[in-house]
């Protein structure tokens, strides 16, 4: 043994990197995933790399803040124990059910944290899989940078989310709609990547006993309380209706539009997963749409709730056979949790919406109040985030607000909480800066000529949401032109 000797510091670059990669996944039938290992890139360089996250995960940033990193965040180099792999699941795609699978993800394996939680690590755009269907397998950098930028914004709102632990350049090319483009491997880390598809994979292409397999994994992996269930499969679906419920009302509260809910894009987790085309939206219209492939606005800001309650029901309907022997059984167990699903997300809405109001306790009237201050902001056009945020400042408007506003202060006196804690409520529930469109765009386009000084200032700002002290309007305002004409593109 070279480094027995006492003082010696093994040079082992890989082992100092606070790798302890697991792989429970294998663990299911094979049916759930192929091994396929990342495709060499010409010339990796890491752009951008989450120390804190890294911290977080056990890893040394300082290991990994430089070669040893772009190596193994363009997939050049496994990190120590890592054996990837491609997951396969199933989804449907704007309706339509496909089977799917990581066709452009490879997951390396699960890091256990030093608070003991078990995490995902997976490479996207790391090169062709046997799912990858027509697809080449890679990413551009400036979707991989978007992802990077909004779901750490989310984790920062405190909205449940997948994050992003780097991203790298590959030094090859991608060809897309619009030209050739930089290549880029994204480095996420989530709770699990297990997909309302991945039930959906089991049910059609397997039977009951993968159902089985899957499902009895989940419950360990998430919800390991429910494991003594009388039916594990119920609570499992109970418990998934009231984490999205959850999830949906978080996104409606800062104006989140996911921008391609398929049902391969709901992790059983909570988190929210697959940043593709989303954005968040500047003036409030529930029917604000970015994403230039949802023609019908299918995933239109307003339809988000409904589109959920949809997707819970394609997972209900996966779980069938494992709900109950009998058919008609599991149909009517399968309806009643379902029936749940509305009035939980209701209630997470309402309870939401009280805080960004301000608002402690609970009124019979409390919902009209929101309600009737949404219409308001619909109808003079207002920003959704700057007109909760300045809720108090924003002086008599219009007959209207000056109506709405005296409401608003005689239901604030109805509260045992003072004036000021309720001003601290609010600043604690309504962000002062979210990911605005035109911002990401220009640190995108700033990083497309190597200059990452305007992502990092962004990611910088991001980074505290709720910071209302902080002066930094030009982060603050939304787009001069209103927005309204943002375009998305699916993140390929
Ligand atoms: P998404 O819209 O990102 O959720 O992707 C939908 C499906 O298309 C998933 O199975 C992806 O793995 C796959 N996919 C997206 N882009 C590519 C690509 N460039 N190459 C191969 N597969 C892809
Ligand atoms: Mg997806």
């Amino acid at each position: 043994m070279v480094f027995d000797s006492p003082g010696v510091t093994p040079l082992n670059p890989a082992r100092d990197s606070g790798w302890n990669l697991h792989h429970s996944y294998t663990g299911l039938p094979e049916m759930f995933y192929t091994k396929v290992a990342p495709t060499p890139v010409s010339s990796p360089r890491l752009v951008v790399f989450n120390r804190p996250l890294a911290e977080r995960l056990g890893l040394s940033p300082d290991a990994l803040g430089g070669e040893e990193g772009a190596a193994i965040f363009s997939g050049n180099r496994l990190p120590e124990g890592g054996s990837p792999l491609a997951q396969a699941y199933a989804g449907h795609q704007f309706g339509g059910f496909n089977a799917l699978g990581d066709g452009r993800a490879i997951l390396l394996g699960e890091q256990t944290t030093p608070d003991g939680v078990l995490l995902d690590v997976q490479l996207k755009g790391s090169g062709p899989t046997p799912y990858s269907r027509q697809g080449d397998g890679r990413a551009a950098l400036g979707p991989m940078l978007r992802e990077y930028i909004i779901s750490e914004a989310m984790a920062a709102l405190g909205i449940p989310t997948t994050r992003s632990l780097a991203v790298a350049e590959t030094g090859e090319r991608v060809f897309r709609q619009d030209g050739m483009l930089r290549g880029a491997v994204l480095t996420r880390i989530a709770a699990s990547h297990i997909r309302v598809g991945t039930f959906q994979w089991a049910a059609a292409a397997g039977g009951e006993s993968t159902l089985k397999a899957i499902l009895g994994y989940t419950i360990v992996r998430h919800y390991p309380n429910l494991a003594d269930s009388e039916n594990p499969a119920l609570a499992l679906l109970k418990v998934v209706i009231d984490r999205q419920a959850q999830l949906v009302a978080q996104w409606m509260h800062v104006g989140f539009i996911h921008g391609v809910l398929n049902t391969d894009n709901v992790a059983l987790s909570g988190e929210t997963i697959d940043y593709g085309p989303c954005a968040f939206m500047d003036v409030y219209d529930p029917a604000t749409v970015f994403s230039s492939i949802d023609r019908n606005g299918r995933y239109a800001f307003g339809n988000q709730p409904a589109i959920t309650e949809w997707n819970l029901t394609r997972f209900a309907e996966a779980l069938l056979p494992v709900l109950d022997a009998k058919e008609e059984v599991a149909i009517a167990m399968a309806t009643e949790a379902l029936e749940e699903y509305e009035a939980a997300y209701g209630n997470y809405w309402l309870v939401g919406m009280r805080k960004k109001l301000g608002l402690f306790n609970k009124e019979k009237d409390d919902l009209s109040l929101v309600e009737d201050l949404l219409e308001w902001m619909h109808q003079t056009g207002r920003d959704y985030t700057n007109t909760f945020a300045a809720l108090s400042q924003l002086g008599p408007v219009d007959d209207r607000f000056l109506e709405w506003t005296e409401r608003w202060k005689a239901r604030l006196g109805r509260q045992t909480q003072s004036l000021e804690e309720s001003a601290q409520l609010r600043r604690d529930s309504n962000p002062a800066f979210i990911p605005r469109n035109h911002l990401v765009e220009a640190a995108l386009a700033a990083a497309q000529e190597d200059d990452l000084a305007p992502m990092e200032k962004l990611l910088e700002i991001l980074a505290n949401p709720f910071d209302h002290s902080r002066a930094a309007p030009e982060y603050q305002q939304p787009d001069e032109t209103g927005g309204g004409n943002y375009r998305t593109f699916c993140g390929t």
